[in-house]
């Protein structure tokens, strides 16, 4: 019956199990997808019933049909024993942390986390008496000699959402099991079609929904799963904070999952062609993607992931700062903003010098991000072709 879901979604594919996840229009007088459903009280038939809490939704802070929608989705998709919604990839971030840390416990963190993270850590979390160390993102299983009796939780992102460092997440996560500590990770950048976080070793992973779930940039939602061990304490630290996400976000992040994997394919084949281009030309030292053999962690990529995004950075041979002004600021197509995985291109110049720690970020040329859409290649090329020749104008007039 095609009006109830299939059972044993299992034994299919992960683009019919995104077609059928989380939603049952039997329970929806047979409309396809889960409305909007907005509410605080939820009212109870007696006072029997509301002195127990006897409801599958007691509350608008716990839920509803339409937030346990995208969670069912996310939990089937994942593998994960549960999932929760934040309003914001960060707040998913930093939910996900509270979680499984205390006041005088140790946190190791990569030096190629994403920076909003980084700040949470030094922040708030170093006021509530939480230390973080950052770590090579490519220590891989040699992890093991930082840890500290008191090592409760390890972050990774991998690859690095500006430098694209690509992390040996198992072997991080046998070190850090071996010591009872936590396995986090931000998966936004593969999400999990294109790495399976949990099968990996990961205990609680994060996804900034508002990149390529939504696919629209036009909302914030945040998205963590996690497995068996921490998922109760999740759920927990989730409904103290309740840091609810709001229904018309969690209905259009839902509706963007049905397509994710088209457009996530897209993404990948346009970029992956941009990249090749982009290697070939004078004015580049450098392309940073996972997939090319010139990326730090490639090999890894190569063994865990089943694909590469639309995200990826370049280095450029080294110019003055006007020169990379010039190249960018003419861009016709391409942006300039933050956040990605939308339909549109980007473009953002980077530098991490100023803050990395353990690994400190040395390129050789100055850093710019590019996230590729869904418009015409050939429109792409020829807008980062014009942008060329005028970065080469601007240099000859600089020297
Ligand atoms: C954008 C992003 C986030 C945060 O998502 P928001 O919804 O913008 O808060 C977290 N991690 C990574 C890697 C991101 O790119």
């Amino acid at each position: 019956m095609a009006n109830t879901p299939p059972d044993k979604p299992e034994r299919f594919g992960p683009r019919t199990r995104l077609v059928h996840a989380g939603r049952n229009p039997s329970d929806q007088h047979g409309f396809v997808n889960t409305p909007i459903y907005r509410g605080s009280t939820v009212l109870y038939p007696t006072t029997d019933d509301f002195l127990h809490r006897r409801a599958r939704f007691p509350y608008g802070t716990k839920g509803s049909p339409t937030i346990e929608a995208l969670e069912t989705a996310w939990t089937q998709l994942t593998g994960a024993a549960g999932t929760v919604l934040a309003p914001s990839g960060l707040a998913a971030v930093t939910v996900a942390l509270m979680s499984c840390l205390k006041a005088g416990d140790h946190l190791l963190v990569t030096d190629s986390v994403y920076r909003p993270t980084r700040q949470f850590c030094d922040s708030v979390l170093q006021a509530f008496g939480i230390e973080t160390t950052y770590y090579d993102p490519l220590i891989g299983g040699d992890i093991a000699r930082l840890f500290r009796p008191n090592t409760a939780a390890v972050f990774t992102e991998s690859p690095g959402s500006q430098t694209f460092e690509v992390q040996d997440v198992p072997a991080i996560a046998e070190a850090a099991h071996r010591h009872g500590a936590v396995v986090l990770m931000d998966n936004t950048w593969a999400t999990p079609l294109f790495f399976k976080a949990h099968e990996h070793g990961v205990d609680l992973s994060i996804e900034a929904g508002t990149k390529y779930v939504s696919g629209g940039s036009d909302l914030l939602l945040g998205l963590v799963s996690a497995n068996e061990r921490c998922w109760p304490a999740l759920r927990r630290t989730f409904d103290a904070f309740a840091m609810c996400a709001g229904p018309e976000d969690v209905f259009l992040c839902l509706r963007g999952l049905r397509t994710m994997p088209l457009r996530l394919q897209e993404a990948e084949r346009q970029a992956l062609e941009l990249a090749r281009w982009l290697e070939t030309r004078p004015e580049v030292k450098r392309v940073l993607h996972p997939a090319f053999e010139s990326c730090p962690g490639h090999a890894v990529w190569k063994r865990d992931f089943k694909g590469s995004s639309g995200l990826f950075s370049i280095i450029l041979e080294p110019v003055p700062p006007q020169a990379v002004a010039a190249f960018i600021d003419g861009l016709e197509l391409f942006g300039i903003g933050a956040s990605w995985g939308g339909f549109e291109s980007l473009i953002t110049p980077f530098d991490c010098t100023g803050y990395r720690t353990a690994a400190p970020w040395n390129p050789g040329g100055p850093g710019v991000r590019l996230q590729i859409g869904l418009e015409d290649l050939a429109d792409l090329r020829a807008d980062l072709e014009a942008g060329f020749a005028r970065l080469r104008r601007e240099a000859a007039r600089a020297a």
